[in-house]
């Protein structure tokens, strides 16, 4: 125990430095100042002299209460079926009566303070002692701690009562019996009123006795702390509201006994102050400090039961903060049930019930659908509404779609080039899968993704991020099966269209075809009475391509299309993908909101801090409003197009969230290849009845996931389908082999590669990975397989790949590529693709092929050479590339 002075001493007691040191004088102490130290020893001199001279005041019995507790451990099995090992906590109590002379009550007050710098662990352990055993053996620890409670358990007595009634032990009152509960915080109330009524009468006492109080005061709030302390302690269950828990107060039963005493007028409350004022105690203060100690401190609260939120597993910090206690005090309570956790370790539901309601609280089991709805709520309220924020006019979002070869790209391509370029350097470089165009009339952004397949991949999400569909149909062909899809896809998201008749400029145009065709299909141009507007255009010429601007700021003014401008931004994913050098990659259209560099974002499966934000030119940018498509760096992932985005202020919740969804996809993996490994047992059993092709497909982009895993489910019959075991962005990994072989599917890459690792394990596995750039050929493909017509085609073949090590210029051949020849051999003459991060980026020939300062034809594998890539400029370190041959081959599957 640590050592005090005097006069720190006094202050704890309650007592001047004089009256303390004439008290140490008497007991035969030789301190003379304030400032000297008092040891344990002389503290306990000091306690031994205070119990003789006032020992023959307290001539009734005192009541002892012995405890023990101890905690042991049992293994059960638990209702899942493990085993469990569950804490038991045994206790046993009992109560001795010493009716010889005890312990006066001052003496003890001396002691409380004395005492209470023990160390407040333990203590719940520690037997009881009988008190006047403890005060001679009082250097020993535990009984230090055991003194202390004693006191601080006289001290709630004290109330000038001296009839001890037989008592029982202290009850831990059952939490859920909300009658005893209720009953005690009644009585608790009504002894409060009392004490209220007596300190009120009390304040009203002589001048004489201000001073006393005013000291007591003092005192009493550091009684007071030390008392909830050590209330504390003899309290192994707490609640939230641990701290005014009126049943579990030590002061409890005493009090009520107090209370009678005052209703009997046996002794009252102001009968002591008198009582103390006229014996001149030498503490008398002490007992002011008590009365209001002890009433402040069992001001009773009705204790406020939560009703707690378990999913399957709970971080400590966040089931402390549903019953609104600190994690620590949790993590004592685990502790107890032999579970050890930290404030950031989850325990399961099992736990988390005992725990709950060992705490008495009541608790409900939620599921994860709950949980996610519950974080998402939190994290868009992390940003409430600071009132309401006007909406401003936003661009609207078009969506090209129509008939294959009708000229979809063509006319995006126009328009970005024809409305960006100008003026700008470059125009835009890189395809983000939107972009955004001033005209005359103002702003539109363009989805630049393919077609159909990424507007219902987008709305199969629930996505809605397109104002108006531009429907291009060619003047030359007519409505055609895909437009007609095309209307009914807009139709079916109640987006208006904007009809492009294009390739006007072609002699065989037939206009009023488009329109007649149209209108059977219940598109009806405004000239027939509809609302539909029809723009002849040509994506060649460039023909009527302002008309059709001019017609989409119309539409978009009649929608009057608004979004509040000065809020945390909400968008959609448009396009993701990971890029080695730069990581992920996503491009979000801002719906609402202004997006900003260093927002914390939730993407789906996915979260981060936005970093490095540009815009379709490549320019960086410091924040998006509403409509506007940009490319941000930062997310821990790749999230799928048309997963929604927003901005949240907790990036802890987020990082939750995002685990949380991502848990939830696995599971959904899971069971989606189960399920493709019994089709395949079915499919082997049922013989010839239907074949399922099993599919593994890797893509560059989302938007080309989207759009084949769109197409590929749309192939097959009663007799044959397509199973999509899996699809994803990136090269294809040792993970996606596996899982072909687990699987027996085919492996796909459009325009990715596959590691070598996976491509050796595909060898020995005798997986077939095939490589495609043209969706319709992989398309062809998987048809041709299905029909069963493997007549022999003409197919890839890789010949061999070099990795170039080094670039350089030479004046006579341009950009050299120093390579090493990796695989197979490098052909002078034949096709090649150079590829990045096992992407293609480029596809072309070979301007030169040297080994030295020799032109060579042919370069084997381990040898190096320098290749000059024809056009292309952009070879970096790093790259590979390959050459490869088109061959007739037998097909097989
Ligand atoms: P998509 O499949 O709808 O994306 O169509 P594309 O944009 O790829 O165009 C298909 C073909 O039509 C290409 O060969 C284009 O050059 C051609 N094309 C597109 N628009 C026009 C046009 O306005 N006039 C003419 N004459 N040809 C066009
Ligand atoms: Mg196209």
């Amino acid at each position: 125990m640590a050592e005090v002075t005097v006069s720190q001493l006094a202050k704890t007691v309650g007592a001047t430095v004089d009256r303390l040191l004439a008290q140490m004088k008497e007991a035969g102490l030789d301190h003379e100042s304030g400032d000297q130290t008092v040891s344990d020893v002389d503290k306990q001199k000091l306690l031994a002299h205070l119990k003789n001279s006032h020992g023959a005041s307290a001539a009734q019995p005192k009541k002892i209460t012995l405890k023990r507790r101890t905690i042991g451990t049992a293994k059960t099995t638990g209702t899942a079926g493990g085993k469990k090992t569950v804490a038991i906590e045994v206790r046993k109590k009992r109560t001795y009566v010493k009716r010889e002379e005890a312990e006066n009550e001052e003496e003890l007050e001396v002691a409380a303070p004395l005492e209470t710098d023990a160390s407040t662990e333990a203590s719940e352990f520690v037997e009881e002692a009988p008190l006047e055993s403890l005060a001679e053996q009082a250097d020993d620890e535990e009984t230090e701690i055991a003194v202390e409670e004693a006191v601080v358990e006289e001290i709630a007595a004290e109330d000038g009562v001296t009839a001890v009634e037989a008592d029982t032990p202290k009850k831990r009152v059952d939490p859920f019996d909300v009658e005893e509960l209720r009953r005690r915080a009644a009585t608790k109330r009504k002894e409060q009123e009392d004490a209220e009524k007596a300190r009120h009468k009390a304040m009203l006492q002589s001048k004489a006795e201000q001073a006393a109080r005013e000291k007591a005061e003092e005192a009493a709030k550091v009684s007071k702390a030390k008392l909830g302390d050590a209330g504390k302690k003899q309290f192994r269950t707490a609640g939230p509201a641990a701290d005014d828990d009126p049943v579990k107060k030590p002061g409890k039963k005493k009090g009520r006994k107090g209370n009678k005493s005052n209703k009997s007028g046996k002794k009252g409350f102001d009968d002591f102050l008198v009582d103390d004022r006229q014996k001149g105690s030498s503490l008398s203060g002490q007992k002011v400090l008590q009365a209001i100690s002890k009433q402040e401190f069992t001001i009773p609260t009705e204790k406020i039961t939560y009703e707690v939120r378990l999913p399957q597993e709970i971080a400590v910090s966040d089931l402390a903060q549903q019953m609104a206690i600190k994690a620590n005090m949790v993590i004592r309570e685990l502790m107890k049930m032999g579970v050890m956790a930290s404030i950031n370790q989850s325990i399961d539901q099992e736990t988390a019930i005992l725990l709950v309601e060992e705490l008495g609280h009541r608790y409900v089991t939620v599921s994860e659908e709950e949980i996610e709805e519950d974080l998402l709520n939190q994290l868009k309220q992390t940003f409430a509404e600071e009132g309401e924020v006007e909406a401003l006019p936003r661009p609207p979002v078009v969506t090209v779609m129509g008939h294959v070869d009708h000229g979809k790209t063509s006319l995006l391509d126009y328009i970005r080039e024809s409305r960006v370029a100008s003026g700008e350097a470059g125009g835009i470089t890189q395809h983000i899968g939107a972009y955004h165009v001033e005209t005359d009339m103002g702003v539109v952004s363009f989805l630049d993704t393919p077609g159909h397949a990424a507007f219902t991949a987008m709305r199969a999400r629930g996505a809605e991020c397109t104002d108006i569909v531009i429907l291009v149909v060619a003047a030359d062909d007519g409505v055609m099966p895909q437009t007609i899809e095309a209307i009914q896809h807009a139709k079916a998201a109640g987006v208006p269209i904007v009809v492009a008749v294009n390739k006007i400029d072609k002699e065989a145009a037939d206009p009023e075809r488009v329109k007649n065709e149209l209108v059977a299909q219940e598109v009806i141009p405004e000239d027939w009475g509809g609302d539909t507007q029809f723009i002849h255009v040509s994506a060649h010429t460039g023909e009527g391509i302002d008309k059709l601007l001019e017609a989409l700021s119309l539409q978009a003014e009649v929608l009057e299309l608004t979004a509040p401008v000065d809020v945390p931004a909400k968008g959609i994913v448009v396009e993701s993908r990971l890029d080695k050098g730069r990581g992920n990659i996503a491009s979000v259209l801002v719906q609402e909101g202004t997006l900003k560099n260093g927002d914390v974002i939730l993407a789906g499966l996915h979260f981060g801090r936005v970093r490095n934000m540009t815009d379709e030119r490549g320019v960086l940018a410091d924040e998006a409003g509403p409509s506007i498509p940009v490319e941000i760096l930062g997310l821990d992932g790749t999230p799928n197009a048309g997963d929604e985005v927003i901005v949240v202020g907790d990036e802890r919740k987020a990082r939750e969230l995002a685990e949380l969804r991502r848990e939830k996809d696995r599971d959904a993996k899971m069971a989606r290849q189960q399920r493709a490994n019994l089709d395949n047992i079915f499919s082997s059993f049922e013989g010839q009845d239907k074949k399922t092709l099993n599919v593994i497909c890797k893509a560059d982009v989302r938007g080309s996931v989207e759009a084949i895993v769109s197409a590929l489910q749309e192939i097959g019959n009663d007799e044959v389908e397509v199973n999509l075991v899996s699809s994803g962005v990136g090269a294809i990994s040792d993970a996606d082999v596996n899982l072909a072989t687990a699987t027996s599917s085919v492996l796909f890459g459009f325009n990715v590669r596959a590691e070598a690792t996976a491509r050796k394990k595909a060898e020995v596995e005798s997986i077939e990975i095939r490589y495609y750039s043209v969706i319709y050929n992989l398309l062809d493909d998987v048809k041709d397989a299905l029909s069963g017509m493997l007549a022999p085609e003409k197919r890839e073949e890789i010949l061999g790949t070099a990795e170039v090590r080094d670039v350089f210029k030479s004046p006579k051949f341009g950009l050299v590529a120093g390579c090493m020849v990796v695989e197979g051999q490098v052909s002078r003459n034949k096709p090649i693709r150079v590829l990045r991060d096992n992407v293609v980026i480029h596809e072309g020939e070979l301007d030169s092929l040297r080994r030295f300062k020799d032109d060579v034809s042919e370069v084997r594998s381990g040898t190096e050479c320098g290749i000059g890539v024809k056009d292309y400029t952009d070879v970096k370190e790093g790259d590979m590339i390959e050459v490869f041959d088109i061959k007739e081959i037998k097909r097989s599957l």
